[in-house]
């Protein structure tokens, strides 16, 4: 098939570009929507970041897990991310995040899809509880970039850690270091992860 329509041929033309573009589009953002409702993204989420009517992305979910989507969002308290456990993961998260966007392969919610696969490879590896769904891994990629939770280099072993931004502890410690008296005999796994992702020191 030529790639250029001739003048002379005008039945054999390819469709308009626009309408081409739409349809293209259009499955590439269903595909997005139906890899973001595998990993468990609320209906919020997905409004916020594919381009496809609500009525669509309902019936999409409805579709694919057999039941409507929840409504409304659940509340992520920010402070939740530099505690002892979650810190941990979401440091994990957040490394492996910086380090796909540093490839420059993808970004944005592309980029933010592949490090909560790496995540979950990580924990399911490591035989750890999943801690951060995919709506709350998606909430603390959003406070990273608007500049509210930041890494911070522990002091003793050199990896980075989330902790809040403009924290005034200029010489932070991490939990793996420092673990809290009630951490108990809890499994270091993941915090150690986060040191051998590169870039992540
Ligand atoms: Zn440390």
């Amino acid at each position: 098939m030529n790639a250029l329509p001739q003048a002379s041929t005008p039945l054999s033309s390819p469709m308009p570009a626009p309408a081409r573009k739409s349809v293209l589009q259009d499955v590439e953002q269903t595909r997005l929507a139906i890899e973001m409702i595998a990993q468990g993204a609320r209906l919020q989420v997905l409004e916020s970041e594919v381009a496809l009517p609500r009525v669509r992305l309902i019936r999409l979910y409805k579709e694919l897990c057999g039941v409507s989507p929840p409504k409304g969002m659940l509340p992520f308290p920010i402070d939740w991310f530099v505690t002892w456990r979650p810190n941990a993961h979401a440091s994990l998260l957040l490394c492996a995040y910086r380090f796909i966007v540093a490839q420059g392969q993808v970004d944005g919610i592309h980029a933010m899809l592949s490090s909560y696969r790496l995540y979950r490879e990580y924990v399911s590896q490591a035989d750890e509880e999943l801690l951060i769904s995919f709506t709350r891994a998606w909430t603390l990629v959003r406070f990273y970039e608007r500049g509210m939770l930041e890494l911070a280099r522990c002091r003793t072993c050199g990896g980075q850690y989330l902790v809040h931004a403009h924290d005034p502890r200029r010489r932070h410690v991490c939990g793996l270091c420092e673990p809290p008296a009630r951490a108990g005999k809890t499994r270091k796994a993941p915090m150690q992860a986060v040191q051998h992702i590169p870039h992540a020191r």
